[in-house]
């Protein structure tokens, strides 16, 4: 019997010191318990009920350290916008300690919004209560998406005013993560030439991740391992129109999960060169460019395990180098079973690649939504046109030509019409929590102190793929005054 409500160990306070700063979360004023995930605190080990509004208000703010936590803000560096920042670190979070899971992995708990740390810079270590809500809704979603991603256990409103442009209600989100370690935590020591400290980072996170290292080079083993789920990763993010908006190498987890949900957002019409973070003047983080992107960040990765891949520096380029070919083929690989998945075959050919790009020209010329345009096809399949598309394409003929190349292509699957369509509709969702939805939810939250549309979308999200009646709304684009183009980091 555990007497503890958590079990926490600590094993990355065990490092030295030099990772990390020890340090408590800051007290808040006023703590009131807004969320709490149940289905992941079961999951953690955490018995939900012996959480509540009382205890809970304490714990997700800070206000009382769990016995057994060792609070820690880790120490990291990373590319912001292409720019090397040489001292990054958790300026306005607080890992508190890990927990292991009901599957036997360990998780990192940390405390987003916690207050200063020596890592704040000018930062107040905050966080408005909207970005929370944010990355709360938006993480769990793709949880259920089934998209690698950190989730979220709890939210806190702190009952302080954080100040931005006009003071806001403060919130604190607890995160929860296979680990924090990003690409950034390996340039914090490779930029510092803090060798001994670099290959004990590695160590730590090839044991971490349980790497098989036997008889391989391991820190070959750790970079192939983070290229592989990086490339799998980033096609998901594509065949849901997420955009992460803010691809720093700090804000890349080496885990593979989506983390740091700043200015992300879901696309409403297909648009490659969609860009929904204020601060992202040069489209650098658009949708299309996610994949440029993360291989930049994965070079900068490769570049900094180069002390640790053979002691000859050419040889180490060489093994780096080799590594990094492999994105593009793991890339291209894992986008083309996700979008082929999506327009209902199992497998990819080559040539299929035509028609999903084909589909995608369709949608970008005609300014059409891109999750319900695929969850529509389905509906295709036993006709030749169906309402949505009627109304949304101009060019008719062009649509009932790509639709019957699709479906001669379909008569090759092995399944008949109705299995395709079935297969469809389990990988191509109907809710996502769109930009202007989850606006709103923030707006009625921070002005009006009603959670309630928050709590209907979390309900939402967690079936994303089966029709609810009476929520329709939750699947509609956009009205043309809806539109949000814009999303804030928050920080
Ligand atoms: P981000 O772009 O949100 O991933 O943050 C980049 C860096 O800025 C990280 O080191 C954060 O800890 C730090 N940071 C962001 N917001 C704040 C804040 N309000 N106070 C202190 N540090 C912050
Ligand atoms: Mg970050």
């Amino acid at each position: 019997m555990r007497n503890n409500i958590f079990d926490f160990s600590n094993t990355y306070a065990k490092l030295p010191k030099n990772f990390y700063e020890k340090i408590n979360p800051r007290p808040v004023k006023n703590p009131e318990l807004i969320e709490f995930n149940s289905n992941l605190s079961r999951f953690l080990n955490i018995d939900p009920n012996r959480i509540n509004d009382e205890n809970g208000k304490l714990f997700f703010s800070g206000n009382v350290i769990p016995d057994g936590a060792r609070p820690i803000a880790m120490a990291y560096a990373g590319h912001q916008f292409g720019n090397f920042v040489p001292q990054l670190g958790d300026g306005r979070a607080i890992l508190i300690g890990e927990l292991i899971a009901t599957n036997g992995k360990r998780f990192d708990i940390q405390l987003k919004g916690s207050g200063k740390t020596s890592f704040s810079r000018q930062g107040d270590g905050r966080s408005p209560l909207g970005p929370v809500i944010r990355e709360y809704l938006v993480s769990e979603s793709l949880h259920y998406l089934g998209i690698q991603t950190t989730r979220s256990l709890a939210i806190v409103r702190t009952g302080e005013k954080v100040f931005r442009e006009t003071p806001m209600p403060g919130g604190i989100l607890t995160r929860v993560a296979s680990s924090h370690i990003r690409i950034g935590t390996f340039e914090f020591f490779f930029y510092k030439n803090d060798i001994k400290s670099l290959k004990k980072l590695a160590d730590y996170t090839i044991a971490r991740y349980s790497l098989n290292t036997v008889n391989k080079n391991r820190y070959e083993v750790l970079l192939k391992h983070v290229i592989k789920s990086q490339a799998k990763l980033i096609s998901k993010w594509l065949s849901i129109g997420f955009i992460h908006g803010v691809m720093n190498t700090d804000n890349t987890s080496i885990s593979g999960e989506t983390i740091d949900y700043g200015p992300c957002a879901f696309m409403d019409h297909y648009n490659p060169n969609q860009v929904f973070s204020y601060i992202d003047y040069t489209g650098r983080y658009s949708y299309i460019n996610q994949g440029k992107v993360m291989f930049w960040n994965l070079s900068k990765f490769a570049e900094s395990l180069l002390p640790l891949l053979n002691e000859n520096m050419e040889k180490s380029k060489e093994k780096a180098v080799n590594s990094l070919k492999l994105f593009p083929k793991y890339f291209e690989e894992n986008w083309s079973k996700e979008m082929s998945k999506k327009i209902g075959l199992k497998k990819s050919r080559k040539k299929d690649l035509e028609i999903i790009n084909d589909f995608l020209e369709l949608l970008k010329n005609n300014n059409i939504d891109f999750t319900l345009a695929f969850r529509e096809l389905s509906k295709l399949i036993k006709k030749i046109n169906t309402p949505f598309f009627n109304k949304n394409i101009k060019n008719r003929k062009q649509f009932t030509e790509w639709s019957l190349r699709w479906k001669k292509r379909l008569e090759q699957e092995s399944f008949n019409e109705s299995q395709i369509a079935i297969e469809m509709d389990k990988v191509n969702p109907i809710y996502i929590p769109r930009n202007h939805l989850v606006e709103n939810i923030i707006k009625n939250a921070e002005l009006h102190d009603d959670f309630s549309p928050m709590k209907e979308m979390l309900d939402i999200i967690k079936k994303p793929f089966s029709e609810k009646p009476l929520k329709e709304k939750f699947s509609l684009p956009p009205e043309p005054h809806e539109v949000v183009p814009n999303t804030f980091c928050g920080t």
